[in-house]
């Protein structure tokens, strides 16, 4: 079965969760978020918080307290189902365990995902390779960031779909939000 490999944040769901994250973190630094903001334009948040003292178990313990409001999504839950029958479903985030499965409960999704991969189970974040060790030739990867989600799994061969507002010429696809999912697949089940 061929597997669909879906980002979550900015991906799966949409909301404020992002912001409220980047409060928390820019709390937790307090005097030293000038200097996280500056890294920031040319790091990941991860690797900006290293230089400034900050290890991964710290950040994932600052992102787990943030509350996570998220309401169960019928819309999502329903496209889901149909294209579970056909294909094995992955979420692989660089988020924390607790945050990656508490979002995949509050949206109901988690019972309908196979198997997921959080930000605990690999040494380095994605885009780095060793992330997308599941990924295979026509497999088909869902993500909100290019560089992040995509660029890897397309050099896999696997087929990219940009979720996003912006089109980026290097996504075999792009949609507007997950919702068209369902529509894009029909279009690639037709290739
Ligand atoms: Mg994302």
């Amino acid at each position: 079965m061929k597997k669909i490999i879906f980002d979550l944040d900015d991906t799966l769901y949409r909301n404020e969760l992002r912001l409220e994250r980047e409060k928390a973190i820019l709390n937790f630094l307090d005097c030293k978020k000038e200097k996280y903001l500056e890294l920031k334009k040319n790091h990941g948040t991860i690797e900006s918080l290293n230089i400034l003292g900050v290890n991964k178990k710290q950040f994932f313990d600052i992102m787990d307290n943030v509350p996570i409001e998220i309401k169960k999504d019928e819309k999502l839950i329903k496209i889901l189902e149909k294209i579970g029958k056909n294909y094995e479903l992955i979420v692989l985030s660089n988020s924390s365990e607790f945050c990656v499965r508490e979002v995949l409960t509050k949206l109901g999704i988690i019972q309908l995902i196979n198997k997921y991969y959080h930000g605990e189970n690999f040494e380095n974040q994605k885009p780095n390779e060793e992330c997308f060790f599941m990924v295979e030739s026509r497999d088909i990867c869902v993500g909100n960031s290019f560089r992040k989600d995509l660029e890897i799994p397309k050099k896999l061969g696997a087929i990219t779909i940009l979720v996003g507002e912006k089109e980026n010429p290097n996504a075999d696809f792009t949609i507007r939000n997950i919702y068209e999912l369902e529509k894009i697949m029909k279009s690639i089940e037709n290739i």
